[in-house]
């Protein structure tokens, strides 16, 4: 037998398969419902999270359970499983002088909106003399998302990861 067809792993060693609070990183290309990119990562760098924790949308980190370094995927995730269906209720009108000091209103403004349930990113649909009507959905809401991965590096997480719940160094949080 010729002895290097016993090494089954010889550059990288057995690769570990994506499990709870494995570090992963990944590059991704984003496309909404008619094929228009809506993002990615591919000019910077990939995107590192700690699987497990609800880093990342719940329809994409099922869809990476038990995929490993070099895996390549294109998965399409519902809404209801990616941002949330959109939620007319979110939509809502408020008096203009809630926004005093904003002199020049325009529609596609974002502001952040301080709600009973924390701060809120809010953009503005339309206004009148009397009021706004903001917009608190999250920009993707209501679409489904088609997102084409390719995994960089699989790995453990660190204590000091798994204490934070996101990922540290390089790829990741600074602090
Ligand atoms: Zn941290």
């Amino acid at each position: 037998m010729c002895p290097s067809s016993k090494n089954l792993f010889p550059s990288k060693g057995i690769l570990m398969n994506i499990s709870e609070n494995a570090v992963v990183l990944f590059h991704y290309i984003l496309t909404d419902e008619n094929g228009v990119q809506l993002d990615s990562s591919t000019d910077t760098a990939p995107l590192a999270y700690v699987h497990g924790h609800k880093n990342i949308i719940p329809g994409l980190e099922k869809a990476m359970e038990g995929k490993t370094e070099g895996d390549t995927m294109k998965v399409t995730v519902p809404a209801a499983d990616a941002y949330g269906e959109y939620q007319d209720h979110l939509v809502q009108e408020v008096p203009r002088k809630a926004f005093q000091g904003v002199e020049d209103m325009q529609t596609g403004m974002r502001f952040e909106a301080q709600t009973e349930s924390g701060k809120v990113s809010v953009v503005v649909r339309d206004f009148t003399e009397e009021t706004v009507t903001v917009d608190g959905n999250h920009p993707l809401a209501g679409k489904d998302l088609t997102f084409d991965v390719n995994i960089q590096t699989v790995r453990e997480a660190t204590e000091e990861e798994l204490a934070h719940g996101h990922v540290h160094g390089p790829e990741g949080h600074q602090h």
